[in-house]
């Protein structure tokens, strides 16, 4: 066995080799509390501070880790993982990340993502984050992504100019920047802008101030490809729109393809004059509504993926269920977790994300959040009815059940009818509360969490509610 001082200072040198491969918050999270913690003979042992860690070094990291103790050391030829709680927040036998990799500034993207623009000019980086492939279609936005898809394979063709538009949050920025990284890809050499309409507007004056319209329009008009975001910004009156419709002209008539979004559909775009819009019309028109449940879930999923997040299948679905504003909020939450955990060291549950959306001044169970979102099919059940199956289902009577005793034949079908109240009618805890006499809302919060966490193993209980649901004709939407 190595003395420990000496197991240290390699570990903390496979540190230093496998920081700059990870991203930081990924970093801090996976290795922080680890160290090796001895030899034997060809296999360096590893300790990790808590079990849940296992799985994801061995899933992710133990090829990385080990081929970085060979390069140190070639005799090694295996790391097993040990577990050993005392690890954590042990600076003696522990590398203290935060100390020796010291948060640095946001690197600089690398060099061959950078747009390239014509001379002088500024404008937004397309951030190679968004790709086409990594953007969630579902029945919102299908339309939506094949044209984007298309004009990336063929920029400046049929769908000329590409006209996206939809709510806040709902993924424009991200399909026009994922086109634009799609055009680079099949067309490297060309010269793409993207800015948003703000952007756009502040050269307009700033040229016009400075008398330099000329050098604007030029080079304006030697690009390829022109995205420009939120057009719903361009002002009325303004110069900026006369010039708008000039350089959309002459890029349009050089067939240069021109991507636009904004935050509602041409015509509704009263701000723009109408020849303007007669050109959009010309085009694809296409639009990105809020996303189901179903996709919602599935871009949690791929955010989750993305960031090499660990999150329970389960959060994620209560994250999708009660996260229902737009995609941007999704993220929001998702983020807020992962910083949580960071900090906290906790992997995110039901409970502490729920905790996350009240302080995000978002009730997860109020029912006004779900406006503008499609309400769960199973509208037309109401408390009665749901009350009534249970009772019938558990011999219990529905007076019973809402009312005060603490008989244990009635404690589980009480439970069980919050747990349906809150998933069938999405009523909020406090109203469910009142209707169970005027009982706490973390009463009912204890009730529906109980229920579904003994759904999980007991399979038993879950027969027996989904036979309520069944008879009911709710359908089964977790
Ligand atoms: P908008 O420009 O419409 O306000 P954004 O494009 O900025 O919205 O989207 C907000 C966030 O949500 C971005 O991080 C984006 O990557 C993400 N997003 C939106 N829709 C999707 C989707 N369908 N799949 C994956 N990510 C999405
Ligand atoms: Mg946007």
């Amino acid at each position: 066995m190595t003395s420990s001082g000496i197991s240290l200072d390699l570990w903390l040198s496979v540190l230093q080799k496998l920081e700059p491969k990870l991203q930081r918050g990924m970093f801090v999270t996976w290795f922080r509390d680890t160290t090796i913690l001895g030899r034997e003979e060809k296999t360096i042992i590893i300790g990790l501070s808590l079990p849940m860690f296992l799985n994801w070094h061995l899933e992710h990291y133990q090829g990385m880790t080990l081929e970085i103790l060979r390069e140190m050391d070639p005799t090694i030829e295996k790391i097993v993982y040990q577990v050993d709680g005392s690890l954590k927040g042990d600076r003696e036998r522990t590398i203290d990340l935060l100390q020796h990799f010291p948060e640095q500034k946001k690197r600089k993207l690398p060099k061959k993502n950078e747009v390239k623009l014509a001379e002088g000019l500024t404008s937004k980086i397309i951030n190679p984050r968004y790709t086409l492939d990594n953007f969630v279609v579902g029945p919102m936005n299908r339309l939506a992504h094949a044209a984007c898809m298309a004009v990336g394979n063929n920029p400046g063709g049929k769908y000329n100019p590409l006209f996206i538009y939809g709510g806040v949050g709902l993924g424009k920025t991200h399909l026009l920047q994922a086109t634009g990284n799609a055009i680079l890809k099949s067309i490297p050499q060309a010269t793409i802008i993207y800015v948003t309409t703000e952007e756009f507007t502040n050269q307009t004056i700033e040229a016009i101030q400075n008398q330099k319209m000329d050098q604007f329009r030029r080079r304006y008009r030697q690009v390829d490809v022109l995205i420009i975001d939120d057009v719903q910004f361009l002002a009325k009156t303004d110069r900026t729109q006369e010039e708008f419709f000039h350089t959309f002209n002459a890029l349009y008539e050089d067939n240069k393809q021109v991507i636009i979004s904004a935050d509602r559909s041409p015509e509704q775009l009263t701000l723009l004059q109408d020849r303007i819009l007669s050109r959009f019309e010309r085009g694809m028109i296409a639009d990105v509504q809020l996303p189901d449940y179903e996709t919602r879930l599935a871009i949690l999923t791929e955010k989750a993926q993305e960031y090499e997040l660990f999150i329970d299948q389960k959060v994620l679905q209560f994250i999708a269920e009660h996260a229902t504003k737009n995609v941007r909020e999704l993220e929001g939450i998702l983020m807020q977790a992962v910083a949580q955990y960071e900090l906290e060291h906790c992997m995110p549950t039901v409970r502490s994300i729920a905790e996350i959306m009240t302080k995000l001044h978002k009730d997860p169970y109020d029912e006004e959040e779900m406006v503008g979102f499609e309400k769960s099919p199973q509208k037309r059940a109401t408390l009665q009815d749901i009350l009534e199956g249970v009772s019938r289902y558990y011999s219990v009577s529905v007076s019973d059940m809402i009312g005060q005793s603490r008989v244990r034949e009635i404690l589980m079908p009480r439970q069980i009818a919050m747990f349906m109240s809150k998933k069938h009618l999405r009523m909020s805890y406090v109203r469910i509360g009142e209707n169970f006499s005027h009982r706490d809302h973390t009463t009912v919060m204890h009730a529906v969490e109980k229920i579904e966490t003994k759904m999980n193993d007991d399979t038993q209980l879950m027969r027996e509610v989904r036979a309520i649901e069944k008879e009911l004709e709710l359908s089964e939407k977790k």
